[in-house]
């Protein structure tokens, strides 16, 4: 393809992107396919020669769409936003088309800094503290961007565990480093995302899972006690990662009765996983959700989730980026440059080498929106919950089960697991709507979330309508 067809190929495909979120509503929600349907639609081998354009479109009309379960549908009310703007799919498109691969400043230079200042931008509006921002006269920290909230807290865990190992190599120098990561223990509740779990198992430490209270919320007293007893079994505890907003039923950690716990455990480092609820705290009004954020080593929250942001864009704030690259550095000649003392590699701060040019599309979408127009797009979908938990603490069938802070409702019919596992499953398989369950204290419910970005009160009457349409029938057919 040439740049004159390319201009007319992005014509066409910028109006299908628009005709297709136009449409959205004509479709299914969730397609009505089997495991293994593309299979069937396309040849097993790679075309050798090459094909025509519009035939590779009719393909996607036809045999992609049909398979594809439609996030940006104002029916989609399942896990949490995924973050989506024009303008963050034009920065994607800018930085597709720049096609630079910034692992270091030198590398590209406007990709390395745009990333810092953007960085430090959201996380003033957030309300992070000077010591996360990088550019603050005096800090030690900075913001970076992962693909994901799994590798924030994959990196973080990480730099917590180089730390803990070389001070207790200090400590023991004749002890083998094997031996002394044996010893090393994290915490996290059983409300937290699997990725802690996961995190864990690639770190090769332990992770002792600890009980919240009924409000899905984890205590300082319960971190505290853990931890005293492991050490008394003479293991090391070295990180802890706390959630605000969980995934289950959007609850909130106790941080600062945690923070103030761990000062009588200053080698522990304590993260922050606000994937979701992080972005509302742009909003005056939301900051008290990030009170106790002082006694955090770590923070993270995914712009692409709720702030408009296409995936991938999951930025992570440190306390102090020697601590996290020291985790990280791996530093041959070739990828040497004559800045490497003054200017930041991100390289350093994560997994991968390479790295897009994410920064862009956030740019984009803080400029083009504002900070205003990020608070009001919160605020609505807000609103849009408390619309929907309204409609349903009006019919006594149903129960409410999580405290509506932010986008997400927790319910439930009144009545066993397996009638709510009923009900949710006939109404994904009508493609009508699409929601997710969760277990949160040992029940099963059915979540609830505001997540189109256009969605109107009237989309969430429609959805009320089609729960109790389906309860109805339901509950008529359990009663025969
Ligand atoms: N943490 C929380 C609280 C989440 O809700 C999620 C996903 O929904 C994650 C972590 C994992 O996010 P990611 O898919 O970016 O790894």
């Amino acid at each position: 393809m040439d740049s004159t067809e390319f201009r007319k190929r992005g014509m066409e495909m910028v109006e299908y992107i628009c005709n297709y979120l136009e449409t959205l509503n004509n479709r299914r929600v969730t397609p009505s396919v089997e495991p293994g349907y593309l299979r069937h639609l396309l040849p097993s081998e790679a075309p050798v020669e090459p094909e025509n354009w519009d035939d590779i479109m009719n393909d996607v009309e036809e045999k992609i769409m049909p398979g594809v379960t439609h996030w940006q549908h104002p029916r989609f009310h399942a896990y949490f936003p995924a973050g989506n703007s024009f303008p963050s799919i034009l920065g994607d498109m800018l930085g597709d088309g720049i096609g630079c691969i910034g692992f270091s400043w030198a590398a590209s230079p406007a990709c390395t800094e745009l990333e810092t200042i953007v960085l430090d931008w959201l996380g003033k509006a957030i309300g992070l503290p000077d010591h996360f921002l990088a550019l603050k006269e005096g800090s030690t920290g900075g913001g970076v961007i992962q693909t994901s909230a799994s590798e924030c807290i994959l990196v973080t865990m990480l730099a917590a565990r180089a730390q803990a190992l070389k001070r207790l190599k200090s400590q023991h120098p004749f002890v083998e480093e094997g031996h002394l990561l044996s010893k090393l223990i994290a915490y996290c509740s059983k409300e937290a995302h699997s990725c802690v779990e996961k995190a864990a198992m690639i770190c090769f430490v332990k992770l002792r899972i600890l009980e919240p209270d009924d409000n899905a919320s984890l205590r300082g007293q319960t971190v505290a006690e853990a931890m005293e007893e492991d050490e008394l079994q003479g293991l090391v505890p070295f990180f802890v990662s706390t959630t605000l907003g969980t995934t289950g039923s959007c609850a909130f950690d106790n941080l600062p009765e945690i923070g103030k716990q761990l000062q009588k455990f200053p080698y522990v480092w304590l993260h922050v996983d606000a994937a979701y609820a992080g972005n509302s705290f742009i909003c005056p009004e939301l900051k008290p959700l990030l009170k106790g954020i002082e006694y955090a080593d770590s923070f993270n929250t995914n712009p692409n989730k709720w702030l408009l942001t296409n995936f991938d864009c999951s930025t992570l704030w440190v306390r102090d980026r020697i601590r996290l690259t020291s985790a990280l550095v791996v530093d041959p000649l070739y990828l040497k440059h004559g800045y490497s003392d003054a200017a930041i590699d991100y390289r350093h701060w994560g997994v991968p080498l390479s790295r897009r040019f994410r920064s862009l599309k956030l740019w984009f979408v803080l400029r083009s929106y504002g900070i205003s127009g990020l608070q009001h797009y919160i605020r609505h979908h807000i609103k849009l919950a408390r619309l929907f938990e309204e409609l349903v603490l009006k019919d006594n069938r149903f129960e409410i089960c999580n405290e509506v802070k932010l986008g997400l409702v927790c319910f439930r019919l009144k009545g066993t697991d397996k009638l709510n596992e009923k009900l949710l499953s006939i109404i994904n398989e009508s493609g009508k709507l699409h929601m997710v369950p969760a277990s949160v204290n040992e029940r099963y419910i059915i979540r609830f979330c505001a997540v189109a970005q256009n969605a109107t009160a009237e989309d969430i009457e429609y959805a009320w309508d089609t729960i109790v349409d389906f309860a109805n029938e339901l509950l008529e057919k359990e009663q025969h």
